[in-house]
């Protein structure tokens, strides 16, 4: 099939690039022109490990546009893989999409064939068949589900394994409410081996919302018991490997620390949270979730000051900036508010991130960015944030260690060494 890609962030690009590897032909689509740039150069626009060398081996299956009409024109359907972060209240700021599909709408106008528009991106349930559609009909001046498709097939990939998670997924969710935007979408997904559901445009997009707001449950269900099981000498790692064993239950998401960031969970339960106000329906147990992520960053500032507990004019080293390893990826990473916690209390900062510094760097400046993770083993005291695999392996000689993230052969040779839950 020609496939347009708009949006080419982690979730367009991967996309894009992995059904190139299928035999697609894909045209990407970015108001960001550096991103285009780079694509079109054979580079990946965000760092996804093996996805340059996916792209470069797919080069001749895809082209770069920033003529939205032409890439609409001229392929048989069209995925929107546009942001929805979080607004104040919570909920989802879909001006991104909305604008997006604005302009796909226009595109619809003058297209004498069905052309199926499905919605990748993470939307509250109800936006697809509400306001998108509306947007769509407006502009195209066309009737969605008759004249165009339109569909949700969320993305449930991972930054740091998103071209491994695209290619072999657990399961792969269709949502449709027309039986040839369906038709379009079980074709295109043929390929896959996994569980395909197909559903409800609703319901696609509530199992998307369901399945992160579970997981981020699990991750603050297992800090909750992490901070009382460190409290009573109890290492969690030992408690969640025998919990995990039990099949209702599974192993996965029980690592205990300095909790969840990243681009989704924290925006996904917040808007799960703020879009059930509007159904009268006040949840409980997900403002809980996110409480509980909130205080995990906390604890390892307190455990800090333990050791040292007049941080002014003290250099605290903070190895790891990005939300998780193996991505440049730092929207709400938990070095955040541990790096502004340390900083308020008087402290100089000198931190490391193999990838993400540049990222890390427009949002604080005021830091010393390390050249390597040794150079940070300098300060008077280190606080491991995320776990690459690097700082495994360091030697923490005499140094007061602080881990957020068990990164267990830290322990080696520190002066002192505490684990946030263990
Ligand atoms: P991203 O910020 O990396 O990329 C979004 C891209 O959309 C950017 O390149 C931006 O320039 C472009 N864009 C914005 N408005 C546009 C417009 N009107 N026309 C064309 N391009 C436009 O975002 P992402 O992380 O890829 O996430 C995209 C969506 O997928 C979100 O809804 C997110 O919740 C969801 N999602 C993300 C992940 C993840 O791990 N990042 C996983 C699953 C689902």
């Amino acid at each position: 099939m020609k496939l347009s890609i708009v949006g080419c962030g982690y979730v367009g690009t991967v996309t894009g690039v992995c059904f190139a590897d299928l035999g697609h032909d894909i045209t990407f689509y970015d108001l960001d022109e550096k991103k285009l740039a780079l694509l079109g150069a054979g580079k990946a626009p965000i760092f996804e490990p093996s996805l340059e060398e996916l792209i470069r081996r797919n080069q001749h299956r895809f082209t770069t546009t920033s003529d939205l009409t032409g890439a609409v024109h001229d392929t048989d359907l069209t995925f929107v893989c546009v942001g929805t972060p979080s607004q104040e209240d919570g909920s989802i700021d879909l001006s991104y999409v909305l604008s997006a599909c604005s302009a796909i709408g226009k595109t619809l106008k003058n297209l004498p064939d069905f052309h199926p528009v499905i919605i990748k991106s993470t939307v509250f349930p109800g936006s697809t068949g509400g306001s998108i559609c509306s947007v769509l009909e407006k502009k195209s001046d066309k009737k969605a589900y008759v004249d165009f498709g339109l569909g949700s097939n969320p993305e449930f990939l991972r930054e740091g394994t998103a071209v491994p998670d695209f290619c072999t997924p657990d399961r792969i969710v269709l949502g449709a409410d027309d039986e040839r935007t369906m038709g379009a979408l079980r074709s295109l997904y043929t390929p896959f081996e996994c569980p395909k559901i197909e559903t409800a445009i609703r319901t696609a997009e509530m199992i998307k919302y369901a399945s992160n707001a579970f997981l981020a449950t699990k991750i603050s269900f297992a800090n909750e018991i992490g901070n009382l099981a460190k409290k009573l000498g109890i290492d969690s790692e030992k408690v969640f490997e025998g919990v995990g064993l039990d099949r209702r239950i599974g192993p996965a998401f029980f690592g205990t620390g300095i909790g969840f960031g990243g681009s989704c969970f924290p925006k996904d339960v917040r808007a799960l949270i703020a879009g059930a106000k509007d159904y009268d329906e006040h949840l409980r147990i997900l403002p809980a979730v996110l409480q509980v992520n909130e205080g995990q960053p906390l604890v390892v500032v307190r455990l800090l000051q333990k050791y040292l507990p007049d941080l002014r004019g003290r250099k605290i080293g903070v190895l790891g900036l990005a939300f998780k390893p193996d991505t440049d990826d730092v929207r709400e990473s938990r070095a955040i508010p541990i790096i502004r916690q340390v900083l308020d209390a008087g402290a100089e900062v000198i931190a490391y991130d193999p990838l993400a510094m540049e990222n890390f760097a427009s949002l604080f400046s005021e830091i010393t960015y390390a050249p390597s993770a040794e150079a940070v083993l300098s300060a008077e005291a280190v606080l491991i944030t995320t776990a690459w695999e690097e700082f495994e392996h360091l030697d923490y000689h005499g140094t007061i260690v602080i881990d957020g993230r068990r990164v267990a052969a830290a322990s080696r040779d520190a002066r002192v060494y505490e684990g946030v839950c263990w």
